[in-house]
């Protein structure tokens, strides 16, 4: 069925071993991060075979998906108030950083007779969420002691997200010398220090990682092999394992250059055109719909994208040894934001592949 999502489910379990691997000699348990694909549980389960620790996501809904899974669950984006009592009942854990949220979490654990795991993240620079300032930390730890249905288990931190910050030595370290300091006030040892994302694999790859920290959350560098503060490739993983099919719907020779006067397109800008004469113009059925303006890469290299509109792709096949025909489908690469987005798309058939090729 077309526009459709292939997922290679062998590919993705091979990832993840990968990844368990590199983070084996560092002792850290491994969160998955499952918001990039909206929690599909078929493709969660094949991460729970492949061995890891947790499942995290950003979305209560997706827990609600992922509910039969034997793992406990994190929570990745800070609690709503509003949504307390749904935070404790479909996450074990979750990442905070308000008090205020934190008592709203105290009070929905007692009516439930539960008691709620958390991580407080800390900002160590990146300016998304996270306590920057000391003193502020102190005193929430000291709070959090007093309450009797939350139980503070961990410390965090996120960086590549807003600012760009890139995790090293340093605002890493910090984080284990701050762990240090709420052992002290708490009169006990943390069980998780969690040391970031995918933007923190480069340092498992090149030994660096701190001692200390004991925990990291992956998403892009198991779903889609690339470690994101350099954005390189993880050696030995695969890139290509969620791709992009569509289908040509038209295929015929035209001018480059619109006939006519330039108004506006679509979406209100107004194009321009390079004159390449004559050309071989394909369009397919998929559109900014369902990837929105993300990019994405043809795997037959000799096809360029020209552009498109809310349902349609305008490609350029003149360059092609392969004859395209009407009806063939064009396959692509694609990176987060792309993926992120045709996953969400209710449009976008998701087409499960496996053979048991990897194990
Ligand atoms: C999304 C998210 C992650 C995972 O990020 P990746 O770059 O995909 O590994 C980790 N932690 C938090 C708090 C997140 O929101």
């Amino acid at each position: 069925m077309n526009p459709r999502i292939d997922i290679d489910l062998d590919k993705i379990k091979h990832n993840a071993k990968v990844l368990l691997e590199l983070c084996r000699p560092f002792n850290l348990s491994v969160a998955a991060v499952t918001k990039g694909f909206c929690g599909k549980p078929e493709i969660a389960e094949v991460l729970v075979s492949a061995g890891v620790k947790y499942l995290a996501d950003s979305r209560l809904e997706n827990f609600v998906k992922m509910k039969d899974l034997p793992l406990e669950k994190l929570l990745l984006r800070l609690p709503m108030i509003s949504q307390a009592n749904e935070v404790v009942t479909y996450a074990d854990i979750s990442l905070n950083s308000e008090l205020e949220t934190i008592k709203s979490l105290n009070a929905a654990a007692e009516d439930i007779c539960t008691t709620h795991k958390i991580i407080l993240m800390l900002d160590l620079g990146d300016l998304r969420e996270g306590i920057f300032d000391a003193m502020e930390l102190e005193k929430v730890v000291r709070e959090i002691k007093g309450l009797s249905n939350i139980d503070l288990i961990g410390i965090g931190t996120n960086l590549t997200c807003y600012g760009g910050v890139i995790p090293n030595e340093v605002n890493l370290g910090q984080l284990v010398e701050t762990a240090c300091k709420i052992e002290e006030i708490l009169g006990k040892k943390l069980e998780i220090i969690s040391g970031g994302n995918s933007s923190s694999v480069y340092m498992l790859m090149n030994n660096k990682m701190p001692k200390g920290i004991n925990h990291i959350r992956l998403g892009e560098a198991i779903l889609l092999g690339s470690e994101t503060a350099y954005g390189e490739a993880i050696p030995n993983t695969h890139q290509d394992a969620f791709q992009l099919v569509a289908e040509v719907i038209e295929l015929k020779e035209k001018p480059s250059v619109p006939i006519g006067e330039i108004g506006r397109d679509a979406f209100g800008n107004v194009p321009t055109f390079v004159d390449k004469g004559t050309h071989k113009r394909g369009i397919l059925a998929v559109g900014k719909q369902d990837i929105a303006t993300h990019p994405i890469t043809p795997v037959d290299q000799q096809i360029e994208i020209l552009g498109g509109s809310s349902d349609h792709l305008i490609v350029d096949f003149t360059n092609c040894d392969k004859e395209y025909r009407v009806g063939d489908e064009v396959v692509f690469n694609i990176g987060y934001g792309a993926m992120l987005a045709l996953m969400t798309s209710e449009y976008i058939h998701k087409n499960y592949v496996s053979a048991g090729r990897f194990d």
